[in-house]
Parts: C-alpha cells; sequence; structure tokens
C-alpha cells in the first residue's frame, strides 16, 4: 500500500502526493461533480491532456465516481494542464 497521502491516476496509475494531481469530485449528497473542492467521493488525474484524454475516452473518472460525467467537467480539467 502506498503511504497514506499517495494517489493514483485514473488513467496511467501513477502514484504520487495528491498534489500533484487534479481531484475530481462527486459531491455528497448533491452528486455534483467540481474540481479540487468540494467533498464526497473522489478520483484523482494527473494534469496531462493524455491523461485527461484518456479519463475521458474511457470513461475512467465515470466509473471511478459512479455517476456520468458532464462534458464541460473534461474541458475545465484541460484547461488547467
Ligand atoms: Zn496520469
Amino acid at each position: 500500500m502506498p503511504p497514506k497521502n499517495y494517489r493514483r491516476c485514473v488513467s496511467c496509475g501513477l502514484i504520487s502526493s495528491k498534489h500533484d494531481f487534479i481531484r475530481v469530485v462527486r459531491n455528497f449528497p448533491s452528486h455534483h461533480i467540481t474540481i479540487n473542492q468540494g467533498m464526497g467521493r473522489s478520483a484523482y488525474v494527473c494534469p496531462r491532456l493524455e491523461c485527461i484524454t484518456i479519463a475521458q475516452k474511457k470513461k475512467r473518472l465515470g466509473r471511478t465516481l459512479r455517476t456520468t460525467m458532464p462534458p464541460e467537467i473534461y474541458d475545465q480539467l484541460k484547461s488547467r494542464c
């Protein structure tokens, strides 16, 4: 097991400090998707266009968060690369 504050990118599988990733949150109880803020179920992705594209094409974030991702979230993620 990696140390407690380490996270894994949903796309490339890189394990690193959570500060190296963009955090995508499905908020509780609203189920609103937010980036780098909010509380609820979280998924992590590298701030790299490649990882965000894979996350979108393979629906990795939606699967991890057990929800349907709004397409504009991916635009917001890409703008953070
Ligand atoms: Zn990655």
